[in-house]
């Protein structure tokens, strides 16, 4: 298959192109399109078919369920049995944004899409580009995240053309994804709203609203709860260790492990402190957003360099810092803590 590249400008969206995509999407096809979380591999969330196009080009496990990308609240109404108060709430704050909120579905979303539960995830998106897709198209996008199963998400054209060239119809590319990590999935479903990823809306901006929020900091970590949280995910191909514990021994522990071949993630702090091993600073400890943003991109770094082995300082700082150690936990083959 030859995968159709069209770049486009945030600021110019160019109708040319958004309508070859829809027609693109209303026919079954499949196209890469930038969101302000990460890029997405979006398909017809309504059309069977196109979805199961989704799961054999990502080689996506068949019982993680897609978010669906809609443009409006009436949009999320026209797709679900109903819509709990709190969503309203939430809405009004974080939408459009890099929150999912899981509802019970109605009859018209296949169950293709939800893995066969019967709740769906909804968004909407504040990408324009994606917007404007989703609503020349005039049906949800269902859209996971445009990388190959397994790998580091993509925030960049780039990252999803080395995964997905060849494998998809076409890919919009609109520069760096300004978040650069997947959105929050919040299940409302019950009567206490309860994480089940955490992303680019905080924990910490959740419990202003709802101060009761079930999060990863009160559950079981080690159950999955939600379908996606089972597997390994976002692994660079050599295997990453974390190290956790103080500073001061975490970069000596690092220094004692690092050959000229190992690769080491660390702060910007901590960057000059080692001397042997290709490190990747993925950003100041004082800027969350900044670690956040970086994450992804620096794990893809790591395999370009071909390194043995990468060692990742602990990255538990600021407003994302669920995000980031939720990603880096689900890289890592394991945690080394120095005492
Ligand atoms: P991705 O789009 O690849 O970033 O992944 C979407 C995430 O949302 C995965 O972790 C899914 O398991 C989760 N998800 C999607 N739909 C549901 C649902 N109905 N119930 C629980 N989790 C869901
Ligand atoms: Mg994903």
């Amino acid at each position: 298959m030859i995968t159709s590249y069209f770049k486009m400008d945030i600021n110019h969206i160019d109708n040319d192109i958004i309508t070859k995509c829809s027609e693109l999407l209303k026919r079954g096809k499949l196209v890469a399109f930038p969101t302000e979380t990460v890029y997405g591999l979006g398909a017809n969330g309504l059309d069977e078919k196109a979805i199961a196009g989704i799961f054999k080009a990502k080689g996506r496990p068949m019982d993680n369920p897609l978010i669906l990308h809609v443009n409006s609240m009436d949009m999320v109404k026209k797709f679900t049995e109903e819509i709990p108060s709190v969503a309203y709430d939430l809405a009004k704050i974080f939408w459009p944004g890099p929150l999912t909120m899981i509802f019970r579905k109605n009859d018209l979303v296949p169950y293709a899409a939800t893995a066969n539960l019967d709740t769906v995830a909804i968004r909407i998106p504040s990408h324009k580009v994606a917007l404007a897709l989703i609503t020349a198209c005039g049906f949800p996008l269902a859209a996971p995240s445009a990388n190959y199963s397994g790998k580091p998400s993509p925030t960049d054209s780039a990252h999803v053309y080395e995964d997905l060239n060849g494998k998809i119809d076409a890919i919009i590319d609109c520069g760096k994804s300004n978040i650069g990590i997947e959105s929050t999935v919040l299940d409302i479903t019950g009567d206490i709203p309860v994480v089940l990823r955490p992303g680019g809306v905080s924990i910490r901006q959740l419990e202003l609203l709802i101060p009761n929020i079930i999060s990863e900091k009160v559950t079981d970590s080690s159950a999955p709860k939600s379908p996606g949280m089972k597997y390994r995910h976002y692994s660079p191909e050599a295997p990453l260790y974390l190290v956790q514990g103080e500073n001061e021994k975490v970069v000596s522990k690092i220094s004692t492990l690092a050959g000229n071949n190992t690769g080491i993630l660390c702060s910007l702090e901590n960057m000059n402190r080692y001397h042997t091993g290709k490190r990747i600073c993925l950003g100041s400890i004082a800027n969350s957003e900044q670690l956040a943003s970086n994450l992804f991109d620096s794990l893809r770094i790591f395999d370009k360099l071909q390194v043995d082995t990468i060692y990742s300082e602990y990255f538990e700082y600021g407003e994302y810092k669920e995000a980031i150690m939720n990603r880096l936990k689900k890289a890592s083959s394991g945690t080394i803590s120095v005492t």
